[in-house]
């Protein structure tokens, strides 16, 4: 191992920080520094490390403002899973700059437990950037998260028990996944040569990881897909990855690297990073994903009672006013017991109809667009506490709502944390992939509200 992840030459000191950032002479410095490629994927790697003993804040977008103090790990949250590759790659090279000058001393990508991208990217052209600013040879993709039910074995992808081709993934309407090969996904994103680590290497432990590594390196391996099936390999990925400048994967990593930071004993053993005080005020739950576990959340919510409005494109598209007439519905139920639902949730059948008759693009513009402004006028109304469904919509909901970081607080399923927004007039949010949470998500997630 030729490589290490101490502070390069180029990183300023806090003090020296061009843009005058990220924090106070003295403070301590973050020791990870995350690049998420989407909002909720941020939040559930961000929920990670909280649980793995990291105070965790997540920023959303490349901060302008200062790091609070006492923060173990930061997490960039962009918006860049399906935007051009030329400005993810863009995006993700300016994260990177400001987590350098933050002090981090290594570097996570974070994408989708789903592998969720195209064959123009963005994993792979983002990774390849990343690797070229660090100048690191080598690095891992694992987007396993076996709590989840993701998990990687002979370098193919299943959700449960089927393959990712098979599963709900390969409807999505913005990223479908076809191919559930990772060495073959990711080979066609990259010009640098992909390999894999198979489980019986990761059965052997963090040294025949390290070993094996060290292996591909030589054979002019760049990008290594990883095997994983339990908690217990990717605590051993975890270790072996000590010593790399980058690691590319889902959340699931995250739950390895922290022991190596406090084998260091450059972090202890506090998790205080849960939020002390949650706004009391109204609730409600909005959801832009259509993925099959929001579409069975959605129906278990509707089905328990849950008022609930429906927003369809093709009416957007036909110039109906849902977002007036969805707050006109919704603000007498809000000091109702049960909070209102707003969704745009809908099966393949329906979401192709609509893409067929507006466009893919434009449908999901539509819908993200008369999301944000319905957040906006629930939290005019009085709304403090906010359930959002949907990577994209949670991104486009909260950059609506000028948050601009969150304390990382509660687990509330894996992979969805409660989270407390940094500023004057905090918000509570739960913002969850559409893949996540269980079926009585959009209900119980208010018990678990510090
Ligand atoms: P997930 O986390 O499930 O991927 P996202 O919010 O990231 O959810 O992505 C879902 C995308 O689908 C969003 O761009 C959203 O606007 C779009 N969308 C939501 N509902 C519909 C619909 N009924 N028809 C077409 N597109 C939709």
């Amino acid at each position: 191992m030729t490589e290490s992840i101490g502070e390069s030459a180029g990183i300023p000191r806090l003090s020296e920080n061009s843009a005058g950032l990220p924090g106070a002479e003295g403070m301590v410095k973050p020791l990870l520094g995350c690049i998420a490629d989407d909002f909720t994927g941020a939040t559930d790697l961000a929920g990670m490390l909280v649980r793995a003993g990291m105070r965790t804040v997540q920023m959303i977008d490349v901060p302008t403002h200062p790091l609070p103090s006492e923060v173990d790990a930061v997490v960039i949250a962009l918006k860049s899973r399906t935007v051009p590759a030329a400005e993810a790659v863009n995006s993700a090279l300016v994260a990177l700059d400001w987590l350098r000058a933050a002090g981090c001393r290594q570097f996570y990508f974070k994408y989708c437990s789903t592998f969720d991208s195209t064959d123009a990217g963005n994993i792979g052209p983002v990774t390849d950037a990343l690797m070229t600013a660090l100048g690191t040879d080598f690095t891992i993709a694992c987007p396993a998260f076996p709590e989840n039910k993701r998990t990687i074995f002979n370098g193919y992808l299943f959700v449960g028990d089927v393959l990712l081709n098979e599963s709900g993934m390969r409807d999505h309407p913005l990223t479908p996944m076809t191919d559930a090969n990772l060495v073959r996904i990711l080979q066609r994103q990259t010009q640098r040569q992909v390999g894999l680590i198979r489980h019986a290497t990761i059965a052997g432990g963090a040294a025949a990881i390290r070993e094996e590594i060290q292996r591909l390196r030589t054979a002019g391996v760049a990008i290594a897909i990883v095997d994983a099936i339990s908690d217990a390999d990717l605590m051993q990925i975890g270790a072996a990855c000590a010593e790399l400048a980058l690691v590319t994967a889902g959340s699931g990593i995250a739950l390895g690297l922290p022991q190596n930071f406090r084998r260091e004993g450059c972090l202890g053993n506090r998790i205080d990073a849960n939020a002390s005080s949650y706004p009391v005020g109204h609730r409600a739950i909005l959801s832009g994903s259509c993925s099959l576990a929001t579409q069975a959340q959605v129906a278990r919510a509707i089905a328990a009672g849950c008022p609930a409005f429906k927003i369809d494109p093709l009416r957007l598209a036909d110039g109906e006013d849902l977002v007036a007439k969805a707050l006109d519905w919704a603000t007498p139920l809000l000091s109702g017991n049960r909070p209102p639902l707003i969704y745009a949730t809908a099966d393949a059948d329906n979401v192709r109809a609509a893409q067929a008759r507006i466009g893919a693009v434009p449908a999901g513009a539509l819908v993200e667009q008369a999301l944000t402004r319905i957040a906006q006028g629930l939290v005019e109304r009085g709304v403090r506490q906010l359930i959002v469904a949907g990577g994209e919509t949670s991104g486009a909901v909260v950059s609506a709502l000028n948050v601009t970081g969150l304390h990382i607080g509660p687990q509330i399923d894996p992979g969805v944390p409660w989270t407390l927004s940094l500023g004057a007039s905090p918000l509570a949010l739960a913002l969850k992939s559409g893949n996540f949470g269980a079926p009585d998500f959009f209900t119980q997630a208010w018990n678990v509200l510090p």
